[in-house]
């Protein structure tokens, strides 16, 4: 694995002062302040109880489906999956795989999911 000094970062335009610019640790922009078009959700490994992973792959599932505005049929057949396997996911009695949950991500408007490794 190629290692680099400086980590990879992200650029983003603001959509109300076009000023472009790194996506920083908050979503303000830095010249005018207002909240550029992004959230960041970072989920510490160090805190997770791995029982309770499935409960936070579901939640985060349902919060992002719900904030989109779609059923749980709606993001199935976004997909290629059935509501009641929606169903299960959220409410952490399924844990989707990798390509699974790569899709449903992209479904929902996740543009990057990041690994952070410690030296
Ligand atoms: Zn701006």
């Amino acid at each position: 694995m190629t290692k680099y000094d400086v980590p990879s970062r992200d650029v983003l335009i603001c959509p109300w002062c076009k000023l472009r610019q790194f996506v920083g640790t908050t979503n303000l922009c830095r010249r005018c302040r207002k909240r550029l078009p992004i959230t960041f959700l970072d989920i510490s490994l160090s805190s997770i109880d791995p029982h309770s992973l499935s409960s936070l792959v579901g939640n985060i599932v349902r919060e992002l489906r719900q904030g989109r505005g779609y059923s749980q049929s709606v993001l199935a057949s976004m997909i290629g999956s059935h509501r009641t396997h929606v169903s299960r996911i959220e409410n952490a009695q399924l844990m989707p795989n990798l390509a699974l949950l790569v899709r449903t991500a992209v479904a929902l408007g996740v543009d990057k999911i990041s690994i952070r490794v410690r030296d």
